[in-house]
């Protein structure tokens, strides 16, 4: 049997992170993917932002890996060149109420780290933003965006400069606990392999649970059961009315319909927030109502004819329709008892920008 140190199923962001930073210590490390390509799934179907990890929990993984992830995140497109601006984002205020949000998130941001907010008023931001509307906001001038494509690219050429592996149209079928690793059948393009590995890596995003159930000797007890939130998209053709980011404060599993922009200058609107049973992209423009009401309360002058449906993505959240905040789940033998594996569940958003401190933290968690 073919033998590598490592398998890493999932050629999504947080997969090709891992894999890149395995392979500056292991020999062989193969990164394999179902789909034609990389990053196919949800690390091409974001808002591409660069969060400063301002809202989460004191001491929760999204916040410590956010915040360490951010700072990574751009010393890595720096030395490597990738596209990436550090505009900044505005989250703003109507109203009393939202203003005493805006005070908390201070304290949040102060609690994991970040302390560069600054509060803007009314009349600054008319000046600054005259197309803006709201009562008050805080700049986070921490925030900001990135090619994922040019990225993920970056950290493929990595984990090959280093002599790993990627092999696509190559799925994870089940592993096998062997006493001294694993033996992992994979399905490589209806050709059935087996390969026996040190490490194995479950990076499978919307489906790391189901690849979860074909780890042998993986108690269900440790599965966790994943939501599908789909959030979609607008596109706002023609010159963008924003420099910045827009966000308004956050909604329940989302951070709202906010102002985005890409490298190319492209402004969007989106992601809201719908629970799905099944994985399906559409974006239906019956929704078009809904994402002027939303953003018309901080872009009174809209022109509705160029708001166009674009895409969406679909977050893996282990919080229900129901449920308050969910963290990551990164599991290893510590939680579960299965030496060298470790799975990766409900890495939704931040995991961007937290990726290659998810790919330090799993490399801690295996002593490597
Ligand atoms: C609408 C939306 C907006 C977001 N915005 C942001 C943002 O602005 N900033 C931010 O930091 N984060 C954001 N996120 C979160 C971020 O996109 C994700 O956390 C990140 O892309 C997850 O990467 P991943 O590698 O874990 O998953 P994925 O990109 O989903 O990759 C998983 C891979 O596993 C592969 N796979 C699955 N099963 C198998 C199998 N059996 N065999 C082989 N391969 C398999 C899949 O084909 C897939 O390519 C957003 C997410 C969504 C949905």
């Amino acid at each position: 049997m073919e033998k590598v140190d490592a398998i890493i199923i999932g050629a999504g962001v947080v997969g090709l992170a891992i894999a890149a930073k395995m392979s500056n210590t292991l020999q062989s490390v193969l990164l394999i993917d179902k789909n034609q390509s990389f990053g196919e799934e949800t690390s091409s179907r974001n808002s591409e932002v660069i969060h400063a990890g301002i809202y989460y929990p004191q001491n929760s993984l999204k916040a410590k890996l956010c915040v360490e992830g951010k700072e990574l995140l751009y010393l890595y497109c720096q030395s490597r060149k990738i596209p990436h601006q550090r505009l900044g984002k505005l989250l703003v205020a109507h109203g009393a109420a939202e203003e005493r949000y805006l005070v908390k998130t201070i304290k949040q941001a102060a609690l994991n780290g970040v302390n560069d907010l600054t509060w803007l008023t009314e009349a600054e931001l008319k000046t600054s933003n005259p197309n803006l509307k709201a009562s008050a906001a805080l700049l986070s001038p921490s925030t900001g965006i990135i090619d994922v494509h040019s990225y993920m690219q970056s950290l493929l050429a990595e984990l090959e400069e280093n002599k790993g592996q990627f092999v696509a149209q190559t799925a994870f079928v089940d592993a096998q606990p062997n006493g001294n690793g694993f033996d992992v059948t994979l399905n490589s393009q209806g050709e059935m392999m087996k390969i026996n590995c040190n490490y194995l890596i479950n990076s499978g995003g919307l489906h790391s649970t189901n690849l979860a159930g074909n780890i042998r000797g993986l108690a269900k007890t440790h599965i966790p059961k994943l939501n599908y939130c789909r959030g979609h998209y607008f596109s706002y053709q023609g010159k963008s009315p924003f420099s910045q980011l827009i966000y308004p404060v956050p909604e329940a599993h989302g951070l709202g319909i906010h102002a985005s922009l890409d490298i190319g200058g492209q402004l969007k609107f989106g992601p809201d927030t719908q629970y799905i049973d099944t994985i399906d992209y559409k974006v239906s423009v019956k929704l078009k109502e809904k994402f002027i009401e939303a953003i018309q309360r901080y872009y009174p002058t809209i022109d509705a004819e160029r708001l166009q449906p674009a895409y969406s993505g679909i977050r893996p959240k282990l919080e229900g329709p129901n449920d308050g905040f969910k963290d990551f789940i990164i599991q290893g033998a510590n939680e579960h008892n299965i030496t060298g594996l470790v799975n990766l569940f409900g890495i939704d958003s931040p995991g961007l920008t937290s990726s290659l401190a998810i790919a330090e933290y799993v490399t801690a968690t295996l002593k490597i």
